[in-house]
C-alpha cells in the first residue's frame, strides 16, 4: 500500500495568511490519520514578489501552531530541495519533453498581440481564454522571430471543446468546458516555470498522492489533470476545501479581517487555540465539541466531516475560545509562561527600553508610557482626534493611503517605512509632524507617547495596519463612495 503524503505550497509572497494555516492544518490531519507523511514546499517561482523574509514568517508562525512537516526546506528530506527556486533546471527539461512529444508548443506573440487578440474575442463575444490555434502564427514568422532571437514562452495545449471531469473527494464529478481553459503558460520567457507546471511535477516527483488546497483552485484542476496525462503519470487524489469567510460571507480578505498569522499572535491569541478554531472551520469533532485539541483532531480527523458551505472566520468566536484556554488550560504559572512567550521577555522588552529610558524619571513611569506596547487596540474615540485641525475626509484618506502604502512594504524597518512617510507627507502636502500627528494617536492611543515611527516598528506590519484601521473606524469609518474615490486617486499616486 503507498504512503499517504500530503503537501502544502504556500508561495512566499506576504504575510503568513490564516488560510495558509488551515490548509496545511487540513493536510497533517490528513496525512497523520493515515498513518502518512506531511511535506512543506516552497513554491517562490515569481522571483518579483517571493521574498525569504516571508518564508521565514510562514516557517515561524506554522511552527508556532504547532503544524510540524517532515520534510522542508529547514528539515530537509529525500525528495529535496523544496524550494522551487533551488530545483534547477528540472522544470526546463520537462517542459521540453512535452514540447518534444507535441504536448506543448513555444508562442512568440508579442503582449501587446495578445491583447490585441483578447480584445477581438472580447469584441466577437467570444470567451476571453486563448486557445492554441488562436496563438498560431504562420511557420514562416515564427521562424523570423525565432532567428531574430524574439523572447517566447512554452504554452501546453488545450481541448478547444469538450467537457473536462475532474473527480473531487468532497465535491464528487465538477465538469469543467475546455473552451474556458487557456493554452497555459508553463514555462515564462525568463525560463522559470509558472505555478502551474511546477507544482504538477513536483507534487509527482515528491509522492504526493493527496492535494488538499482551497477551492480557489479548482479550476487549474482540468490544466494540472491534463498536465498528468501528457507525463503519463499518475495523478493525485484531489481535494478543494472550501474558502474561510468574512461573517458577511465575502472570501476573507485583510481589508475585513486581520488575515495574517503575526495579527493573531501579537494580538495574544494562543496557538493551541487559533489551531483548535481553525479545525472548526468546515470540520467539527463526532461529538460536536468545540474545544479540542491537535493531537484529538488528528485522532478523529475524517474528511468526509468537512461541510462545504463557506466557513466563517468569526474573530468574536476565536477571542472567546481563547479565552476559555485561558480559564481552563493555563493555571498560573502556564499564564506566566504564555506571557512570556508573547511579550513579557527580553528580546521583546529591550526593544522598548531605548524608547522609555529618556522620556522617565522613576521606573513607574515605563508602565503608563509603554502600555501601547503591550497592548491591542488602544482606547481611542472621535474626542481622541480633536487636536488634529485636518478635514475630517481628509484625514480618513491620510490614514487609508498609509495602509495601503504599508501593506507593500515587504522588509518592516525604520529604513523602509520612513520613505514610505515622506513621501505621502509630501503628497498631502504637510509638514512631517502633521503628517504624524494623528498616526501618532491611532498607533500609540495618545498626544504624548514615545516615537510613533519607532513604535510601528516594534508593532509589526499587522499591528500597525491593525491600529489604523481601528482609527478609520472610531473616526466613523469610509464610506463606499469614498473608498472608490480613494481607491482611485491612491492609483494615480502610484
Ligand atoms: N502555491 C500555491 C499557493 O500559494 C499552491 C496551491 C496548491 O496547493 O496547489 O497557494
Amino acid at each position: 500500500m503507498t504512503t499517504v503524503r500530503t503537501r502544502i505550497a504556500p508561495s512566499p509572497t506576504g504575510d503568513p495568511h490564516v488560510g495558509t494555516a488551515y490548509v496545511a492544518l487540513f493536510n497533517l490531519c490528513f496525512a497523520r490519520q493515515h498513518g502518512g507523511q506531511f511535506i512543506l514546499r516552497i513554491e517562490d517561482t515569481d522571483r518579483q514578489r517571493s521574498t525569504s523574509e516571508s518564508e521565514r514568517m510562514i516557517l515561524d508562525s506554522l511552527r508556532w501552531l504547532g503544524l510540524e512537516w517532515d520534510e522542508g526546506p529547514d528539515v530537509g528530506g529525500p525528495h529535496g530541495p523544496y524550494r522551487q527556486s533551488e530545483r534547477g533546471d528540472l522544470y526546463a527539461q520537462y517542459a521540453q519533453q512535452l514540447l518534444e512529444a507535441g504536448h506543448a508548443f513555444k508562442c512568440y506573440r508579442s503582449s501587446d498581440e495578445l491583447d490585441e487578440l483578447r480584445e477581438a474575442r472580447k469584441a466577437e463575444g467570444l470567451h476571453a481564454a486563448l486557445k492554441p490555434a488562436d496563438l498560431a502564427l504562420p511557420q514562416a514568422e515564427v521562424e523570423r522571430r525565432e532567428a531574430e532571437g524574439w523572447p517566447y514562452v512554452v504554452r501546453m495545449k488545450v481541448p478547444s471543446e469538450g467537457v473536462c471531469v475532474v473527480e473531487d473527494m468532497l465535491r464528487g464529478s465538477i465538469d469543467v468546458d475546455w473552451t474556458q481553459v487557456d493554452a497555459q503558460i508553463l514555462l515564462k520567457s525568463d525560463g522559470m516555470p509558472t505555478y502551474h507546471l511546477a507544482n504538477v511535477i513536483d507534487d509527482h516527483l515528491m509522492r504526493i498522492t493527496h492535494v488538499l488546497r482551497g477551492e480557489e483552485w479548482i479550476n487549474s484542476a482540468p490544466k494540472h489533470q491534463l498536465l498528468y496525462e501528457y507525463f503519463g503519470w499518475q495523478m493525485p487524489v484531489l481535494c478543494h476545501l472550501p474558502l474561510l469567510r468574512n461573517p458577511d460571507k465575502t472570501k476573507l480578505s485583510k481589508r475585513k479581517n486581520p488575515t495574517s498569522i503575526n495579527y493573531y499572535r501579537r494580538m495574544g491569541f494562543l496557538p493551541q487555540a487559533l489551531t483548535n478554531y481553525l479545525g472548526r472551520m468546515g470540520w467539527s469533532m463526532p461529538d460536536e465539541r468545540e474545544k479540542f485539541s491537535l493531537g484529538e483532531m488528528m485522532a478523529h480527523f475524517d474528511i468526509q466531516r468537512v461541510s462545504l458551505g463557506g466557513p466563517v472566520f468569526d474573530l468574536e468566536k476565536l477571542t472567546w475560545l481563547n479565552g476559555v484556554y485561558i480559564r481552563e488550560d493555563l493555571d498560573d504559572q502556564g499564564l506566566l509562561l504564555a506571557l512570556r512567550e508573547w511579550a513579557f521577555n527580553e528580546d521583546y522588552v529591550s526593544q522598548i527600553l531605548p524608547q522609555v529610558r529618556p522620556r522617565i524619571e522613576t521606573l513607574s513611569d515605563v508602565a503608563p508610557l509603554a502600555g501601547h506596547f503591550f497592548s491591542g487596540m488602544p482606547p481611542i474615540d472621535e474626542r481622541s482626534f480633536e487636536s488634529i485641525t485636518l478635514e475630517r475626509g481628509e484625514l480618513l484618506k491620510l490614514l487609508q493611503f498609509l495602509i495601503w502604502r504599508l501593506e507593500r512594504v515587504s522588509f518592516w524597518d525604520k529604513d523602509s517605512l520612513l520613505p514610505e512617510v515622506k513621501r505621502l507627507s509630501n503628497y498631502f502636502e504637510l509638514k512631517m509632524k502633521v503628517f504624524l500627528a494623528p498616526v501618532f494617536i491611532a498607533i500609540t492611543g495618545s498626544t504624548t507617547s514615545t516615537s510613533v515611527m519607532d513604535a510601528m516598528v516594534i508593532l509589526g506590519s499587522d499591528m500597525t495596519r491593525a491600529r489604523l484601521r481601528h482609527a478609520i473606524l472610531v473616526l466613523g469609518g469610509i464610506s463606499k463612495k469614498q473608498a472608490k474615490g480613494f481607491e482611485k486617486e491612491f492609483r494615480a499616486l502610484e
